[in-house]
């Protein structure tokens, strides 16, 4: 039996084994590309795929973001197979974002690999928690793979956001939640309207993942920056969920006009929805991650119970070492 090789290759991984290649969230000319979320960091290169292989949700968000298309696709669902030549490419839902994916490998000799992207253990308003199958080769994402990064209970962390949202607006002003675009905005919106709020979306890049988030099938209610009822939902109290202070700053301006919108700026209250608001950062906010924690990824890999597992991202190199302190051989990818 070979063994399985992996190389940096732009925002991801090329991926030997045998006589088999595979680009992991990266395009490299003349290969087939696994793609198992449209976030920025996993797409470098695209356009030299040969072929790329994703989800629906995938590829929708990929386009709502985005003017230029790409090539030779391949749409997967979960729980569906796609065979080539030396291996059976197996997705599975991985609880990141829409359409977030983990390949399972099976390859012809029965060497089984599961590559993670990026992935969240836990269930949330919008996506399902990724559950662990157990293969040979472990290759799994290590962002917050160090003991500092263990996340309240999701429920608990909902509450403390919905109760911050009460109190700045009891006091007459303008939560601000800052959230990634794709994923943390949707699960925002969801949340703060199950709360009763009324929620303006701060950006238009969050408006283009929520309409493909509605096709797929999710409930999301929520006004925009450049709404005519604006000034009414300021006043009457809403919470804006924002990926980008600055276009949203624009939008408001621009629906407002300036002398309207500079009374309403100074009201303005930010909170960072990400798990870097805990551990060494300590950004102000919440640790809403769409993440697994430290604990999440710990558990995730003993799941997996893999003879040999490849930690990815700035943590890897910790993660590794706590996971070989819990008897599973690891090594950092870097
Ligand atoms: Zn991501």
């Amino acid at each position: 039996m070979s063994t399985v090789s992996l190389k940096k290759s732009g925002t991801g991984f090329l991926l030997k084994y045998g006589d088999v290649k595979l680009a992991l969230d990266t395009g490299i000319k003349g290969e087939t590309t696994l793609l198992s979320h449209s976030h920025s960091d996993h797409i470098g290169g695209l356009k030299n795929a040969r072929h790329i292989i994703a989800t629906k949700g995938t590829f929708d968000t990929w386009q709502a973001r985005r003017s230029d298309k790409l090539g030779n696709k391949t749409t997967i669902k979960h729980g569906d197979m796609f065979g080539q030549i030396g291996v059976n490419i197996t997705a599975l839902n991985a609880g990141h974002v829409l359409g977030s994916t983990m390949f399972l490998l099976e390859f012809d000799d029965n060497l089984t690999v599961l590559y993670t992207g990026d992935f969240n253990t836990v269930d949330s308003l919008v996506h399902k928690a990724a559950i662990p199958v157990q293969v040979d080769v472990l290759i799994t994402e290590a962002t917050y793979g160090a003991p500092q990064w263990v996340f309240p209970n999701r429920k608990t962390v909902y509450e403390n956001i919905l109760e911050a949202a009460t109190k700045v607006i009891d006091e007459g002003r303008i939560p601000l939640f800052h959230a990634y675009s794709l994923g943390k905005s949707q699960e925002a919106i969801a949340l703060l309207q199950s709360g009763g709020f009324r929620v303006i979306s701060g950006n238009t890049s969050i408006d283009k993942v929520c309409s493909v988030y509605k096709q797929h099938g999710i409930d999301l209610r929520h006004h925009s920056a450049q709404s005519e009822q604006l000034t009414d939902l300021l006043d009457e109290g809403a919470v804006i969920v924002s990926s980008s202070s600055r276009h949203t700053v624009g939008n408001m301006q621009r629906t407002l006009g300036q002398n309207e919108f500079a009374r309403y700026e100074t009201k303005l209250e930010y909170f960072n929805l990400s798990g870097w608001t805990i551990g060494k950062f300590r950004e102000r906010g919440f640790p809403l991650s769409a993440h697994s924690d430290f604990k999440g990824l710990l558990n995730f890999a003993k799941g997996v119970n893999p003879r040999v597992a490849y930690c990815f991202t700035e943590n890897g190199r910790t993660l590794s070492k706590h996971l070989s302190d819990n008897g599973i051989h690891a090594v950092p990818l870097e």
